[in-house]
């Protein structure tokens, strides 16, 4: 399971290790963006409001371009998402569902075909005002050294206290805080360290809550994490995930089967797409997953299952 969501950890780990070296007063992304920035197209164009429509055309693309014969990472993905769509990603470790989160916010644009959002093509839109408008809530958050009331108000610098705490009330994060000496004003170490796993995560829904953006990223924890954290954590991501079109790499059948759009991904090609019901009806490889794999997931994330 671990193994499973390796590239995105990945990812949070470097932004932990950025985030620990600016003392939490940048947005992640405009530091992330500074070698990138000259990269982005001359007429790039940046987007005040953003309703949340995703689609992909043909998306092909390879890491490794430069290696001849190499079969593409991700080859010819198409499918919409409507505003507001609940989109799982599911498949096989190593099938693209990483990648196509990378290459929807534009860590890298693809070789072929197009993503639009809300019709636009991406790569015409500057990756600070593209990412302005996305918030990722991963296994391992992002957390800095800082109070926790820092922590949460990076999702929008200019939140005010008043707003911190509303936004952790919406995400279920308020009542740990409070009993924690200190509260709000509790000083964490590097990547967040002094609060639990499922704390962790109750501070990131908090944080993407306030920073009200239209498209979500989550990866699903698989760590086992106590009952009644984890009921609150489900809670605050059904919150969080109100009415924003969410990309969620799903590890749970339970969160698969509310999805809008199941994406079934399998060695870099969109193989079936679909509800769990029209998916389960087809008898193909989601079914296939779903009587071993996603099950076997959502048992091993079972709280009370061996740790
Ligand atoms: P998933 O998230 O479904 O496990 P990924 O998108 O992480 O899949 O990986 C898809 C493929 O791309 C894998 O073969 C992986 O090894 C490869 N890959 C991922 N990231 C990189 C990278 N930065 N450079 C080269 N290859 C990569």
């Amino acid at each position: 399971a671990r193994q499973f969501t390796r590239p995105l950890n990945d990812l949070a780990n470097q932004w932990n290790t950025l985030l620990s070296a600016m003392a939490g007063a940048e947005r992640v992304f405009e530091v992330l963006d500074e070698e990138e920035e000259s990269r982005d197209e001359r007429e790039a164009a940046t987007l005040k409001e953003v309703k949340g429509a995703v689609s992909f055309k043909g998306v092909t693309f390879s890491y490794g371009k430069e290696d001849e014969g190499e079969a593409d990472t991700l080859e010819g993905i198409s499918f919409t998402a409507e505003p507001g769509d609940m989109i799982a990603l599911v498949g096989p470790t190593g099938a693209g569902k990483t990648t196509l989160i990378q290459l929807l916010s534009r860590f890298y644009d693809p070789d072929k075909g197009t993503i639009t959002l809300d019709g636009r093509d991406i790569t015409g839109i500057t990756r600070d005002s593209l990412r302005s408008h996305m918030a990722f809530v991963l296994q391992d958050s992002f957390l800095f050294q800082g109070t926790i009331r820092e922590n949460i108000r990076f999702g929008r610098l200019s939140a005010s206290d008043a707003e911190v705490e509303e936004a952790a009330k919406l995400a279920n994060a308020h009542s740990f805080i409070v009993r924690l000496e200190g509260g709000y004003d509790k000083m964490l170490g590097v990547g967040g360290e002094g609060i639990s796993q499922g704390q962790k995560q109750l501070l990131a829904i908090a944080r993407a809550i306030l920073a009200d953006p239209s498209i979500l990223v989550l990866d699903e924890a698989t760590s086992s994490i106590d009952t009644v954290t984890e009921i609150k954590i489900q809670d605050g991501l059904q919150r969080l995930m109100q009415g924003r079109t969410s990309f969620v790499i799903a590890h749970r059948l339970g969160t698969v089967r509310q999805a809008d759009k199941i994406l079934v991904l399998k060695e870099g090609r969109l193989i079936e797409q679909g509800t769990h019901e029209s998916l389960l009806r087809q008898g193909g490889f989601y079914n296939q997953l779903h009587n071993g794999q996603i099950e076997d997931r959502e048992a091993e994330a079972e709280p009370g299952n061996g740790g």
